[in-house]
């Protein structure tokens, strides 16, 4: 049943249309006559009277006459169908109010009971279609302004069509303003590495009748000419015959999924600590510079840069020092180079540095010797100001290789010799120092079997006193038997034994062979002199150090009193409380404690005093020239006036003339060892020298060291 509201002032025309609505065969119809305008509209503002499905009204009723009536009805009722009845000469106005929204109108003289029934009832449905129609289409905005993906539409001229919230929000364009613009205009891409603009994926979806997938690297220009990175695809749209009436396109903004991928693989090409390229950027890198220079003829080099001692940065500071130190290190060396060349950092305190363009070998001295001198500027890390050094290898395109393995693999090389030169310096590669790397290879190899094989021995060195002449002790020299090299003295093999660890069981041996020669010595009727063992810093500070001298001088039978470690006074240097604990321990047990090599490290005297040091060891380095060079004779004399007024031994080291004994004499020195009074010998040998020697001479007082003689 529909119900029509008929809003008629004449009775008798109601009537009629009344009767022929409610007679009819079409449809039923249920009429409900109003005769007003005022009625009708009163009627249309109260829901609670009931829904209505059309309207038919006279144009010309007793309070309105004309359109006025179309346009109060349908102000009142906009969803519902009017069907105006009018007399014929009045036909304009009909057409007027179909213009403005009515469905239809009937003439008055021409309705009949067929014709009207006919006429509501049409115009009922095509209200609902159309009604169903504008849901749908409600409906599928609704669809396209939820999905996170942005949606254009254009017609078949390209004209824009619609435009979801997600491609407005996108493009910067409303769907007022860019309705009915070209596409080309609201949606302007490029591609993103060449700049180009890209061409618009939805005109080829509409020539070529297909899908268009993502167009590579798109990035699309807003309207207020920011960018975004997009991926976008692009569909023809069809009518219900197949054919194309325009395009859809849908994208959406990549620019998060695009950062975080930056960001990976920028993780994977840096070091996590200084952001600085890491060793497989760097390669990467070296291999285009190397392309370049050998296209351009040009020169490159590659400096390998090692910080000195690094270790011990992190060992008595800790690790978050160290690494702080690092930053700060990377920062340095970043000021050092140009834009174009690259610091990277190969892990540890390892950095390698490539400079791009080099005309000639000084460039890259110049660059190393400004790197030194930026990272010897104190590094203030909290409140401390640490200070350091480094050594750096320089090994430059083409001379030194033309790969890149070849080029690191030399400044690699060229940064070890600059560590044996006495480290913060620099030296460019040379050809033999692969030799150097070779065999330092080759007798690492052979070190960790040299133990098991029984391959060293203990050479021994007297020491005299400048006085009498007499022996007063022996330094226990290491020397490695190797089964081809013949006799390896420790300058070679020392080196790699602490860096590898081997130092710590090498170490135990000396310690314990030298105790018990030094007591066999004595069972065997010679008289005692103070044995001196070398001990490297990595031993002293290895676990169990002490344990180890006193199961040392247990084993044997040894008294602690004629046991002398020597430690260079570069090992002390590490001022660590550590040191100065463990080195306190065997000073307490009894054995003495000798300074080697004293005068090349920079000790100060208030180490020499932090320390219990019994014996000073001038190193020969100043003994060489002491009859020669006058700066040398007055450091050695200051070092023997000190020795004798901090109650120390003063052994002068490397004496190889009589010259230099005699000056050593004038100056008061109390005891030296050299060549010139023996070469390190074997233990039968030096046996034989110290039976010898005359008794009484043997144990001559050493008047200058007050400390020693209470303890011997
Ligand atoms: P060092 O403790 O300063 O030992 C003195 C070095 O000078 C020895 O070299 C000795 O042979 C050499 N020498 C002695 N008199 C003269 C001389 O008149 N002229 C010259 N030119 N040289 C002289 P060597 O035996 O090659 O030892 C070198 C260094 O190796 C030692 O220096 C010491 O630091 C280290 N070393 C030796 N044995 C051991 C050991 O058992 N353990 C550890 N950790 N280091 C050792
Ligand atoms: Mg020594
Ligand atoms: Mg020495």
């Amino acid at each position: 049943m529909k119900h029509v509201l008929l809003v008629q002032s004449d009775p008798a025309e109601a009537m009629a249309v009344r009767n022929a609505l409610q007679g009819s065969s079409e449809a039923q119809f249920q009429v409900e006559w109003l005769r007003t305008l005022a009625e009708g509209l009163r009627r249309l503002a109260d829901p609670s009277t009931g829904e209505v499905d059309a309207i038919v009204a006279d144009v010309f009723l007793a309070d309105s006459d004309g359109i006025g009536t179309f346009d109060g009805l349908f102000g009142a009722a906009p969803q519902i169908p009017i069907l105006l009845l009018i007399d014929s000469t009045r036909q304009g106005v009909a057409k007027l109010a179909v213009h403005c929204g009515a469905q239809d109108y009937l003439l008055k003289s021409r309705f009949d009971d067929y014709l009207l029934p006919k006429a509501v009832s049409n115009m009922i449905e095509r209200a609902a279609v159309a009604d169903a129609l504008y849901m749908e289409k409600e409906r599928a905005q609704i669809t396209l302004n939820s999905i996170g993906d942005a949606v254009i539409s254009t017609d078949q001229g390209g004209a824009v069509s619609f435009l979801n919230q997600v491609a407005e929000n996108l493009t910067g364009w409303t769907l007022e303003a860019a309705y009915g613009r070209p596409v080309d205009e609201v949606f302007r891409i490029i591609d993103g590495n060449t700049r180009e603009p890209a061409q618009n994926p939805m005109a080829l979806a509409m020539r070529e009748n297909r899908t268009v997938g993502l167009t590579a690297d798109c990035v699309l220009i807003r309207r207020d000419c920011s960018e975004s990175p997009i991926e976008d695809s692009a569909a023809p749209i069809h009518d219900r015959q197949g054919n194309v009436t325009g395009a859809v396109m849908v994208f959406h903004d990549v620019s998060k999924a695009r950062a975080r991928s930056l960001k990976l693989s920028h993780l994977a090409q840096h070091d996590a600590l200084t952001d600085l390229p890491n060793r497989s950027l760097f390669d990467d890198r070296l291999g285009r510079a190397l392309a370049l220079a050998q296209r351009h003829r040009s020169k490159l080099a590659i400096l390998y840069v090692d910080i000195d001692r690094f270790k011990h940065v992190n060992d008595t500071s800790g690790h978050a020092v160290g690494d702080r130190l690092l930053q700060s290190i990377a920062q340095r060396l970043l000021g050092c180079i140009r834009n174009s060349d690259t610091v990277s950092r190969q892990g540890g305190d390892e950095f390698v540095i490539l400079l791009g363009e080099v005309a000639n070998a000084k460039d890259a001295a110049l660059a190393a010797e400004k790197m030194l001198v930026a990272l010897a500027g104190p590094h203030g890390i909290d409140d401390l100001q640490l200070r350091i050094t480094a050594s750096i290898g320089i090994a430059t395109y083409p001379m030194d290789g033309i790969d890149g393995e070849t080029l690191c693999k030399n400044a690699d090389a060229a940064m070890y010799r600059a560590k044996n030169c006495g480290r913060n310096n620099f030296q460019f590669f040379k050809a033999e120092m692969n030799l150097h790397a070779l065999e330092r290879q080759d007798l690492e190899t052979d070190l960790r079997h040299a133990l098991e094989r029984c391959e060293f021995e203990l050479h021994y060195q007297p020491q005299v006193s400048l006085r009498t002449g007499a022996i007063t002790g022996c330094e226990a020299l290491l020397r490695w038997r190797h089964p081809t090299r013949r006799l390896v003295r420790p300058g070679r093999f020392i080196d790699i034994a602490e860096q590898s660890g081997l130092i710590v069981p090498m170490g135990r041996w000396v310690l314990h062979d030298a105790c018990s020669q030094a007591q066999a010595w004595q069972g065997a009727g010679l008289p005692p002199v103070l044995m001196s063992v070398n001990v490297s810093a990595v031993e002293l500070l290895a676990m169990n150090f002490v344990a180890g001298v006193r199961s040392a001088l247990d084993h044997s039978g040894l008294a602690a009193r004629h046991l002398a470690i020597e430690i260079t006074e570069t090992a002390l240097m590490r001022d660590d409380e550590s040191t100065r604990a463990v080195l306190q321990e065997i000073s307490d047990i009894g054995v003495h404690i000798a300074l080697d090599d004293f005068g090349t490290g920079y000790s100060s005297l208030s180490h020499l005093k932090r320390f219990p040091i019994d014996i000073l060891k001038i190193d020969q380095t100043f003994v060489r020239h002491i009859t020669t060079h006058e700066d040398d004779a007055s450091i050695v004399g200051a070092m023997v006036r000190m020795g004798r007024s901090l109650h120390v031994l003063v052994v002068a080291e490397g004496v190889e003339t009589h010259a230099q004994r005699m000056f050593l004499k004038r100056l008061q020195c109390p005891e030296a060892q050299g060549y010139f009074f023996g070469k390190p010998l074997l233990a039968g040998a030096f046996a034989d020298r110290l039976a010898r020697q005359p008794s009484a001479d043997v144990r001559q007082p050493r008047a200058s060291d007050a400390r020693a003689l209470a303890q011997r």
